[in-house]
């Protein structure tokens, strides 16, 4: 299968990732992308951020700098460069997401943090069958709310859990069933086995497949078993991580299990 998109982009606005919205562009134009999405994360609300720190773009650099950088890179020609945002969803942030779409062309839901047991947890924090559960419940109320085209790295509850077993199966069915009713993409994402390689979060399962961190190999095995709609991402949060060997490996993943692969997203 050929790699020709990318909808889930970094820009340096995240202080996490390099480069400016128009440098991926470029580099994808040379990769002879057709596609490519500007997806940076999204600013949080001054009140949730209250509650934690996060290395974020601020609101007015939202205003003042990414939606100029966006409009910088979209003068690129020959592949089409597509508006957006990653970010959390947050019941009491339902204004900015209005807000947000009356600017970019789509949202991506990726649930880093959540709250539960009066605080935010945070999804590299130990993990229990309480907040997989949390988890769940806030990325089935996001893909509800209308606002997000995509799930970003839904499997992402495994990180820390540890193990798969029967909760994480529940929870897997509940978001899968979710997205379709929902009519949401559900992200295969290339970002978790970069990483998990590098920090060795990967174990193979009985029958001898490599499951990271994410993307989980068992969570996917139950996708290809669904109608669920699978997008492939590089989640890149530097330009020549588009179409490395983790994307290459994530398209492998994806052939292998048969996935209901797009690479549209309209
Ligand atoms: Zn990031
Ligand atoms: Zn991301």
């Amino acid at each position: 299968m050929e790699i020709k998109t990318n909808y889930h982009t970094h820009t340096y606005l995240c202080k996490h990732a390099e480069g400016k919205a128009v440098d991926y562009v470029i580099y994808a134009k040379k990769l002879g992308y057709k596609a490519i999405a500007i997806t940076d994360h999204g600013p949080l609300s001054d009140e949730i951020l209250t509650h934690f720190t996060s290395r974020r773009m601020s609101y007015d650099e939202y205003i003042n700098i990414y939606l100029d950088d966006i409009k910088e890179a979209k003068k690129e020609t020959g592949i089409k460069v597509y508006s957006g945002l990653e970010i959390e969803y947050f019941k009491s942030m339902d204004s900015y997401y209005k807000e947000f779409l009356k600017d970019l062309d789509f949202l991506i839901l990726g649930q880093h943090y959540y709250y539960f047991d009066n605080h935010y947890h945070n999804m590299y924090d130990p993990a229990s069958i309480k907040s997989i559960n949390a988890y769940k419940d806030a990325v089935i109320d996001g893909m509800k709310s209308g606002y997000f085209k995509i799930l970003a790295h839904p499997d992402i509850y495994c990180i820390k859990y540890g193990v798969w077993d029967d909760e994480c199966k529940k929870v897997a069915q509940l978001i899968i069933q979710t997205a379709i009713e929902c009519n949401v993409l559900l992200e295969l994402n290339a970002n978790g086995i970069r990483n998990s390689l590098r920090k060795k979060m990967f174990y193979y399962t009985n029958d001898g497949h490599i499951s990271y961190g994410y993307p989980k190999y068992e969570f996917w095995k139950l996708v290809s078993k669904s109608k669920a709609k699978v997008i492939i991402n590089d989640d890149a949060h530097y330009f020549k991580y588009l179409n490395d060997d983790a994307t290459k490996e994530a398209y492998l993943l994806a052939e292998e299990l048969n996935l209901n692969i797009t690479d549209k997203i309209e």
